[in-house]
């Protein structure tokens, strides 16, 4: 390799993305929101491995779905030949988990999860190759009862999130015995109209029919409206279960539409099938999905347990609340620490951590490239940190054991503001300030105004 030339650069994964500072605070924002929904329904929280054996989706998930078909990354440990994959999405991992730790043996449980998913698709807008979903599992709850909550906590987190363009599409596909009658017609309809079957369609006739119906292809809508319907086909059980989580959305005030159509990707589930969608972001409009799967515990070789979830996609729900105009807290600091000559500097460090243990947060100006700069390149650093107030200790500063406070956000002519501390009283009086002043920028993202500095 020739001496002067450049080392190419390494970008990253293709469909991966960076999440930068300036979108941290949505996340934040978002995240603290469904963490304090999840909990106020009594939701606990399990963190399970990116990495799982491959079996488990491919046994899980169904061999014929989109997912195992041709999403997953899946790799040979070098070191054991171990089949693993990258979560593609976390029920069969937490479903895992349950049974391996044997969650449920003092009654159902009520969990959630966060993360991110890995899924080999075309990346576009609201599809990505690693993406963040939070999502809840309820193992072990048999009823239409938490079928209901599980929609009525999203309802809950789309109305504190300010979102009013989800809605609810709803459906319940029957079980095993049901849906094996329909698929039954299903079939003997689609072959006696084989013409206008799409490849793919052709290819999931026999494998996964009730796929077809999910089409997105406009050619085959008419064909695919026409159809037998599972819904036609459900016993009295299943048809009393999916009356029963209608009721409690009607009395709840939740709206709903039921979509026969609607299926979900995975074999595992069965009964109701929910989607939250929106038409706020093009084609990939679908922010949540969730239903019933009660099946899956057994084919991991648990007892038989029902249970209940949904999954979020985060990344889409952002989406929806940028376009919302959400308002959240820019990346802000209460103080930036100034100081010019060594002493100051042992000063500052002081004094930062004096102003950390009042609560505030504080950088201090540290050393760059091209050194600890002047003065004046300091105060533009600060300007720049969006912090309130800058605080400065140079020579003069260290004599007089005082520090110079400049208010650099404030209300009308309050910016040019200079003033001097005893250094013991520092924190004191930036508190007050920032109290009196209103400048608190939503520490602990309190929404009710309150601020929690220590004193
Ligand atoms: P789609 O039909 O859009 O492919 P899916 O049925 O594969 O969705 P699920 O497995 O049910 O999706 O995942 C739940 C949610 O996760 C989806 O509703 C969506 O919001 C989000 N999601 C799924 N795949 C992706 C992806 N590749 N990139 C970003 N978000 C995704
Ligand atoms: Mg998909």
């Amino acid at each position: 390799m020739s001496e002067n030339k450049k080392t190419e650069k390494i970008v990253g994964v293709k469909g991966m993305n960076d999440i930068l500072p300036a979108d941290a605070p949505l996340w934040e924002l978002f995240e603290n929101t469904v963490q304090t929904v999840l909990k106020s329904y009594g939701f606990q929280q399990i963190r399970t491995p990116i990495v799982e054996p491959t079996p488990l989706f491919a046994r899980g998930l169904g061999a014929v779905t989109d997912i195992v078909e041709k999403e997953m990354y899946s790799f040979t440990d070098s070191m054991n030949g171990d089949q693993l994959t990258l979560r593609p999405e976390s029920t069969a991992g937490v479903v895992r988990a349950a049974l391996e730790h044997n969650l449920t043996y003092d009654g159902p449980k009520r969990l959630w999860y966060a993360g991110p998913m890995f899924r080999h698709e075309r990346p576009q807008r609201g599809r990505y190759r690693q993406f963040h979903q939070v999502g809840a599992e309820a193992i072990g709850f048999a009823g239409p009862d938490i079928d209901a909550e599980l929609i009525m906590l999203c309802q809950r987190l789309w109305d504190d999130l300010g979102l009013d363009s989800i809605r609810l599409e709803l459906n319940s596909i029957g079980d095993a015995e049901e849906r094996s009658r329909h698929r039954a017609d299903l079939i003997a309809y689609f072959e006696a109209h084989r013409d206008q079957l799409d490849a793919d369609a052709q290819r999931r006739l026999h494998s996964n029919p009730l796929r077809i119906l999910d089409t997105k292809n406009p050619a085959m809508q008419e064909l695919v409206n026409a159809a037998p319907k599972l819904l036609d086909y459900l016993g009295e059980e299943s048809k009393a279960h999916f009356e029963g989580v209608q009721t409690i959305l009607r009395h709840s005030n939740i709206p709903f539409t039921i979509n026969p159509r609607l299926v979900r990707g995975m074999d595992y589930y069965n009964r109701t099938v929910f989607e939250w969608v929106t038409d706020q972001l093009g084609s990939q409009g679908t922010v949540c999905g969730g239903g019933r799967y009660d099946p899956l515990v057994e084919m991991f070789g648990g007892k038989p347990t029902p249970a209940c979830g949904f999954a979020i996609g985060v990344e889409r729900l952002l989406e929806l609340m940028k376009e919302a105009g959400e308002q959240f807290a820019p990346n802000q600091c209460d103080v930036y620490l100034v100081h010019q000559g060594s002493e100051a500097q042992l000063q500052a460090f002081v004094l930062g951590e004096r102003l950390r243990d009042a609560g505030l947060d504080v950088v201090l100006h540290c050393a760059a490239a091209t050194g600890v700069g002047s003065f004046k390149s300091q105060m533009k650093r600060a300007d720049a940190s969006g912090a309130a107030f800058a605080v400065i200790i140079g020579e003069d500063e260290v004599a007089s054991h005082t520090a110079s406070v400049k208010t650099l956000r404030g209300a009308e002519g309050e910016s040019s503001q200079q003033r001097s501390v005893e250094f013991d009283k520092v924190a004191d009086y930036l508190v007050t300030e920032i109290i009196s002043a209103g400048h608190d920028h939503d520490h602990d993202h309190d929404h009710d105004g309150h601020v929690h500095y220590k004193h």
